[in-house]
């Protein structure tokens, strides 16, 4: 499980894979979740691409839970996947790569 604590890059524990299969049998299509012990759960949402968002969530695939970090709302952190040029990210690439999910901050 490449996800980690958006707060803390801390090792997230409880970690937790949904397989929701997809339409054809080269679909990844997957939900991961994990407990930062400090910063609560998080999850995200796998669809054959690294995820551009990892949520705050009350508990493993529950509803969003809004963040205070710093001082500031935080509904969702942004994954480096956003940050590739377009060509790039139309590449194929292994959606599990870890640098690919990192987070911002
Ligand atoms: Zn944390």
């Amino acid at each position: 499980m490449p996800m980690r604590c958006p707060v803390c890059d801390g090792a997230l524990v409880e970690t937790l894979v949904r397989d929701l299969g997809g339409v054809t049998s080269d679909l990844v299509w997957q939900l991961h979740a994990g407990r930062c012990p400090e910063h609560g759960w998080f999850q995200t949402e796998v669809i054959s691409r690294p995820p551009r968002e990892i949520f705050p969530v009350n508990k493993p695939f529950g509803a969003a839970r809004r963040m205070i970090v710093d001082g500031v709302e935080v509904f969702s952190f942004s994954t480096a996947w956003n940050d590739l040029p377009a060509a790039e990210q139309r590449r194929r690439v292994d959606p599990f790569e870890a640098r690919y999910w990192q987070t911002r901050r």
